[in-house]
């Protein structure tokens, strides 16, 4: 057999976070977190795989996602598995299983890689990560506000607040769309010249997401459109109103945008999205919305639900953009350990020093090389004090101490002195 010594690279659209990229990662996460919880959101871990019927069955048949982004594939057992390519169905999936929505009320988070067949460019690949966000059990607009506020809250923390924006929408009940869906295929169907390719497979099966093409030859006719504002029940118009009194209340800007309809058939009332103008196409960092109708059609009693998932992608993009996070050193000290009785002492005394000083990021050299190698690398590792371990050291009870970023001198102490340092 011929050898072959190409070596094996990812998957095309799925990408690693490299050790020097993780720090931003883990301060996002920590911001994040701490904004869920407090607002006393609870986590929830879930499936990377799905039944497909799952997907099939709450995002729908003829959207995007489950028409051409999935990975769906046949297990050893002949049974029809997907890689989630979102987090919305399974996380209802694992609440209806686990009887967790009769007369309850949830406030959940899960977080993790997403799946979905796209076309990679800058901010969107094949594996990517989603925050996501689900309440069950809560009617009012309240809720939905709150939801808000939280996301809100977030871009602040995370200093991107003046780079994203809200857009907010309302797509009524089920009953009301359908109204005006039928309104507006025939107004579309006035205009078949007008239309491209996808805007008449859509008229078919979700016209209400031409409404969101961005083909300039169709602006023109997408502005003239009904608007379902015009056709919405009293119920629907008195939930946004009031969502929409309490952002203002609270001095949180949106702009409505009637065109703002998602891409998942599960929405109706609420919808919003935080979109950024500094990423180019890939501009939605966050986006979510109402979906009570979603609970029953997984086979639950109606209830009620809001959610979110945001691209944690495009969030670090964002980030990187600006530059501002405080990325901490990742080394405080670094021990050098030359012969074998110091390598011995010194792998001790490193326990000690971990046991006795909380908090404490020691690296110690492993396998061995000359005082120059070892000096270097503790240089190299941003450290702080190197701790030095030779023959003479050991025979003394003793350890050097030499701070790497000042001019002082190396001094030698006590192993009780370097705690006592260190502390
Ligand atoms: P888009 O219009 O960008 O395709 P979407 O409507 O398909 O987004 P959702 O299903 O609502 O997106 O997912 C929520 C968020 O997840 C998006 O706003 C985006 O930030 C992120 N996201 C979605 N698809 C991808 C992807 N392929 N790569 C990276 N992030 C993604
Ligand atoms: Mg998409």
């Amino acid at each position: 057999m011929a050898k072959n010594n190409q070596s094996v690279q990812a998957i095309r659209g799925m990408h690693d976070i490299l050790p020097e990229q993780s720090p931003r990662w883990q301060y996002a996460e920590k911001i994040i977190t701490e904004v869920l919880s407090s607002y006393c959101y609870k986590e929830i871990r879930l499936p990377i795989v799905e039944k497909t019927e799952l997907f099939k069955r709450s995002i729908g048949e003829v959207t995007d996602i489950v028409e051409k982004e999935m990975y769906t594939f046949d297990d050893r057992n002949n049974d029809s598995l997907t890689l989630r390519p979102e987090g919305t169905a399974g996380c209802l999936r694992a609440c209806l299983e686990h009887g967790l929505l009769y007369n309850q009320v949830h406030r959940l988070w899960y977080y993790g890689p997403m799946f979905r067949h796209e076309r990679p460019q800058k901010g969107r690949y094949r594996q990517f990560y989603q925050l996501g966000l689900e309440t069950y059990g809560m009617p009012g607009p309240d809720i939905d506000a709150e939801v808000i506020l939280l996301t809100d809250r977030m871009w602040n923390k995370l200093g991107i607040r003046d780079k994203v924006k809200l857009e907010l929408n309302t797509l009524g009940t089920t009953a009301e769309r359908l109204v005006y869906r039928e309104k507006l295929v025939n107004y579309f169907k006035q205009h078949l010249d007008i239309l491209d390719d996808d805007s008449l497979r859509r008229l078919e099966t979700n016209p209400l997401r031409i409404l969101d093409s961005k083909n300039k030859d169709m602006q023109q006719l997408i502005q003239n459109a009904p608007e379902l504002m015009a056709y919405l029940g009293e119920d629907s118009r008195k939930h946004f109103e009031l969502l929409v009194q309490t952002l203002d209340d609270l001095g949180i800007e949106y702009t409505l945008n009637n065109r703002l309809v998602r891409g998942l058939d599960y929405y109706g009332k609420t919808v919003f999205e935080w979109v950024t103008e500094d990423l180019g196409a890939q501009g939605t960092i966050c986006a979510g919305g109402r979906y009570d109708g979603l609970i029953e059609q997984l086979g639950g009693k109606a209830n009620y639900a809001i959610g979110f998932a945001m691209g944690m992608e495009r969030l670090l993009l964002l980030m990187e953009q600006l530059d501002n996070v405080p990325i901490e050193q990742g080394v405080d000290v670094y021990m050098i350990r030359v012969g074998t009785e110091a390598e011995k002492e010194g792998m001790r005394l490193a326990e000690k020093l971990r046991n006795e000083v909380p908090g404490l990021k020691l690296q110690v050299n492993c396998s061995g090389g000359s005082y120059k190698s070892q000096f270097k690398k503790a240089d190299k590792s941003g450290a702080e004090f190197a701790l030095i371990l030779g023959e003479d050291e050991v025979s003394r009870g003793e350890v050097s101490v030499k701070p790497l970023r000042t001019d002082q001198d190396q001094t030698n102490m006590t192993q009780n002195e370097v705690i006592e340092l260190l502390l």
